[in-house]
């Protein structure tokens, strides 16, 4: 992250405001707040890099809240998850908090509602309750069991608690103002019944709170001085402040909602609604698979922490929503794997070089630099013998001038090694190419020192010795989806435009120095790309996810804009 001081953001400003008119800089507190339904995605780093980002401008605390009001949907699994994705991202929490552990207090809370005729249990279905409750431009009107008495409300809602009813029998509501403009005022429910065990307190409760009543709530213990949500919660804001003011004292702190806009990423879809169906339907491997947008999808195809928490820097926040080209994340991945990623040699699609001038069974080792921009990257020695592989896009029996790569007569070097000339070559039946026999200078070696190591030709080529040559999996990935905004198409579902060939698996050919590789290790295949060493690698075979490739499509949109 850089030092430059940064502009305010929006979300600064406003707390930059609340100070100045007087509020003490050590009661500002934060929390990011995930459902643990899902993995964290892509979208979920703006709000962690907005609330952690808070907590480190203002030396602030910032909580880790699950909110855990829907044990039908809910999960540990999630919840170690999340925690796993938070720390990776590069941020440490104040404490570790559950919604769920407030449910006593929120029961408490409730009771006190209904003692002061402001919560009553209604008894209708749904269907009736929805036909009640009005339109936007037509008031809502009163249902048959908003004035039952405080005593028959506080029985049916012990008994609710108890379990003597099913779900969907009754349900408690905030008695608000049926005629309110904002719907969601016409009061709201704030219990139902649910016979499902919770991740954390198991079969405790049959009776959850709902989102809208927990949530301001739990800030309001917690003492969030600024509770950031996405513009979708903009109308319940009224809401949030209807039930503080239920609970709220004089001298504790009175937490804020404030609205910024969701974060979306093209080609993709960031909900984890729809992910979740992306790996039930196995159109992906699991959550983490590398072509998914999550935290853990991007870390397994060779992201970096610093790449994403750039790429979040950069877009900021902001109080409208839009869609944020995925090649602006590869241009930051890039960039900082530019910085940190050894370079190594792998070829992906074969092409057999003889260098007939080279003593058959001799080998030699060539040092190679490790990385050009980075001196204490050190180098390695590769291996060089009398076979070797190139790709085969780069042999052509003929091309114009502009083709700098190996062609018959033409000379390249080989990238810390010799220059080779291609004298002749040998085709199958078809016409294809399947075999290249050169000569090599041996006094051009790179380093070496010699007039003829200094020379210049033009075209250098990366390339495997074949009897040295480890052979591993490659995974080279595409966009997930063909459309740009999958999800945003009124007559399609966002499923119809997965991309079948998001996954092509090939073999690809490494220097033998990647043999102590590990998985997560984030290397560059010169004039191929990054990539990182996949978990499903063993110790006989290695699997390698490609990241992104070198090509910078984002500097090319930049530029035509
Ligand atoms: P999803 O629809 O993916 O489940 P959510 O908003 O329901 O998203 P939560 O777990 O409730 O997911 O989100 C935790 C926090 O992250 C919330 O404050 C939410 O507003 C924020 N958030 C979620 N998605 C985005 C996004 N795309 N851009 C910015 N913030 C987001
Ligand atoms: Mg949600």
């Amino acid at each position: 992250m850089s030092d430059s001081p940064k502009a305010l953001n929006f979300i600064e400003h406003i707390i930059e405001e609340d100070l100045a008119k007087g509020f003490s800089k050590s009661d500002l507190r934060f929390r990011f707040p995930p459902e643990p339904n899902g993995y964290l995605h892509i979208g979920h780093a703006s709000s962690i890099c907005l609330n952690f980002g808070l907590g480190e401008r203002y030396s602030a605390p910032v909580n880790l809240r699950f909110d855990d009001t829907n044990p039908a949907k809910e999960e540990q699994a999630f919840v170690d998850a999340i925690k796993r994705d938070v720390h990776w991202l590069g941020y440490e929490w104040n404490t570790e908090r559950y919604a769920s552990d407030y449910f006593q207090q929120l029961y408490d809370w409730a009771i006190d509602l209904i003692k002061q005729n402001k919560a009553y249990v209604d008894s209708q279905s749904s269907e009736e309750m929805a036909l009640q409750k009005g339109t936007p431009t037509e008031e809502g009107v009163d249902g048959p069991y908003r004035n039952r008495s405080v005593e028959e409300n506080l029985k049916l809602f012990q008994e609710m608690k108890d379990g003597k009813f099913q779900e969907g029998e009754h349900v408690l509501r905030a008695k608000i103002d049926m005629a309110s403009t904002n719907m969601l005022m016409r009061d709201p429910i704030i219990y139902r019944v649910l016979h499902k065990a919770h991740h954390r307190t198991n079969t405790d409760w049959c009776i959850y709170p709902m989102y809208d009543w927990t949530h301001g709530e739990s800030d309001y213990i917690e003492q969030v001085s600024h509770s950031l949500c996405t513009l979708e919660f903009l109308p319940h804001r009224e809401l949030y402040d209807w039930f503080l003011d239920q609970v709220c004292e004089e001298n504790k702190v009175r937490p804020k909602q404030r609205e910024f806009a969701r974060r979306n990423l093209s080609h993709t879809v960031v909900s984890k609604r729809k992910l979740l169906q992306l790996v039930e339907q196995n159109v992906v491997n699991s959550w983490d698979d590398p072509r998914m947008p999550t935290i853990s999808g991007l870390r397994r195809r060779g992201y970096t922490p610093e790449s994403i928490r750039n790429f979040a820097d950069t877009i900021g926040i902001a109080k409208r929503e839009n869609l944020i080209d995925v090649s602006l994340l590869e241009f930051h991945v890039r960039e900082h794997l530019n910085k940190i990623a050894p370079r190594v040699m792998a070829v992906l699609d074969p092409l057999k070089i003889v260098i007939t001038n080279y003593p058959e069974g001799k080998e030699e080792w060539l040092t190679a630099e490790n990385n050009p921009e980075d001196e204490a990257a050190g180098s390695r020695e590769v291996p060089f013998s009398r076979e070797i592989y190139i790709e085969k896009a780069d042999f052509r029996e003929e091309a114009n001038k502009k083709f700098f790569r190996l062609k018959l007569g033409r000379e390249v070097r080989l990238k810390n090694g010799y220059i080779i000339k291609a004298e002749s070559c040998t085709k199958d039946e078809e016409g294809n190419v399947i075999e290249v026999q050169c000569t090599y200078d041996e006094k051009s070696k790179s380093g070496s020192g010699t007039e003829e190591s200094l020379r210049k030709v033009k075209g250098t080529l990366h390339w495997v010795s074949i009897k040295h040559a480890l052979t591993s999996e490659i995974r080279l990935y595409d966009r997930l989806f063909t459309d740009e905004s999958p999800d945003t198409h009124k007559d399609k579902d966002f499923m119809d435009f997965v991309n079948p060939e998001s996954l092509k698996t090939i073999t690809g050919y490494l220097e033998p120095s990647l043999k102590a590789a590990k998985p997560e290790d984030r290397i560059q295949f010169q004039r191929l790309g990054y990539f990182c060493v996949d978990k499903d690698s063993t110790s006989e075979k290695l699997v390698i996810n490609r990241t992104v490739g070198l090509r910078d499509s984002w500097a090319k949109i930049q530029e035509k804009n």
